[in-house]
């Protein structure tokens, strides 16, 4: 598809956020339930007040899959909105409010290298190997692990991927995101010596035969940008000055993070301990500042601050703006249905195979 946003015209770009909001507004209730907005936990606040539902990449995906609406306008990053329009039927159309919204992680695996990388394990191991992918990852990406036994995860049920992998194979390869990966493999007790990390620019990913002979998982090398952010010596820091501080991380986040931190878990994980938590309770967040500048605002019976002097935030998920969403459904109120998410038909019965085997997991 193209990934280049259709040009809004200065009509719209010149509109007040007053009549933005007023325009969405009356195209939300003429479209009624033919319409629905997703809107993700990153999102800025004048972003998701319009949205339906509002979710993690697993709740909106699950929602995605059961919704009877025509139109489904995704306010996130692309690869959901592939994933969107990989578990909707034919009839219902999938769109972005900018289709140039990618997600870095999501770039750090492409198809061809994770092709080679497969050859390349399969000749130096006779082990039956499971491939997972994160949900932030290609639908070329979800239709490998389709093809190949495996399934996708998100944050919210990694572990039980994980689970459902090593039921059915001897090791597993984990794409993209190593700090998810190993986080979650290590929380089930699988040692860090059976957990070795895959360069794929370099022979056996930089890894002795021995050591993938051993490895119970193998890791991508791909990472989330905004959720390196956060490091330990903040940690530290904060606990000098409150020891009584929660320090509550994404899984995103680096092995020493999360390691130094009282909570790990998904975003839909987040929200719960802070919601569930004491008045007068301290918590410090290594997510994206939409979601934590939101809990601040949503409990402002407790101290929640995120876990870093500044604030890191996911450039990708900014640019859907309240401007691009307004002309998004203004567009489609018109017939002219721009940005439209359509995933190559080559990837998406493979892709929903693997999406499939997730749903099916909780
Ligand atoms: S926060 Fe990280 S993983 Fe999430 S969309 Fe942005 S770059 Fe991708």
């Amino acid at each position: 598809m193209n990934l280049n946003p259709a040009k809004i015209p200065d009509s719209f770009l010149n509109m007040s956020v007053d009549d933005l909001n007023e325009r969405i507004i009356e195209i939300k209730v003429k479209l009624g339930k033919r319409l629905q907005i997703l809107g993700h936990h990153y999102m800025s606040d004048e972003v998701i007040a319009h949205a339906d539902e509002r979710g993690d990449s697993f709740a909106l995906a699950k929602i995605a899959a059961q919704t009877d609406a025509e139109f489904i306008v995704f306010c996130g990053v692309h690869f959901m909105a592939e994933t969107a329009d990989i578990v909707t039927a034919l009839n219902q159309k999938v769109f972005i409010p900018d289709p140039g919204a990618g997600c870095f992680l999501a770039d750090c695996a492409r198809i061809r290298d994770v092709e080679n990388v497969w050859r390349e394990i399969e000749t130096v191991s006779s082990h039956k190997i499971i491939p997972i992918t994160y949900v932030n990852s290609g639908a070329d990406m979800k239709a490998f692990c389709g093809d190949n036994g495996g399934l996708v995860c998100t944050s919210s049920n990694a572990a039980v991927a994980l689970k459902w992998a090593f039921e059915r194979g001897d090791k597993v390869i984990f794409f993209p995101d190593q700090h998810l990966g190993r986080n979650t493999a290590f929380a089930l007790g699988i040692a860090l010596e059976e957990i070795i990390l895959w360069n794929p620019d370099e022979a056996l990913g930089g890894n002795s035969l021995d050591s993938i002979k051993q490895a119970k998982v193998i890791l991508w090398d791909g990472f989330c940008i905004v959720h390196q952010e956060f490091d330990v010596g903040y940690i530290e820091k904060l606990r000098q000055v409150d020891p009584q501080i929660n320090i509550i991380v994404h899984p995103e986040c680096d092995f020493s993070v999360a390691q130094a931190a009282d909570f790990m878990g998904s975003t839909a994980y987040i929200i719960r301990m802070i919601s569930a938590a004491q008045p007068g309770s301290h918590w410090a967040v290594a997510t994206e500042k939409n979601l934590v500048n939101r809990l601040k605002s949503s409990y402002p019976d407790k101290r929640i601050e995120i876990l870093q002097s500044f604030e890191p935030y996911c450039k990708s998920m900014a640019q859907i703006t309240l401007t691009k969403l307004a002309y998004q459904l203004d567009q489609i109120d018109r017939g002219n249905l721009i940005n439209q998410v359509i995933v190559d038909d080559q990837y998406v019965i493979s892709a929903r195979i693997a999406l499939n085997r997730m749903l099916e997991l909780t």
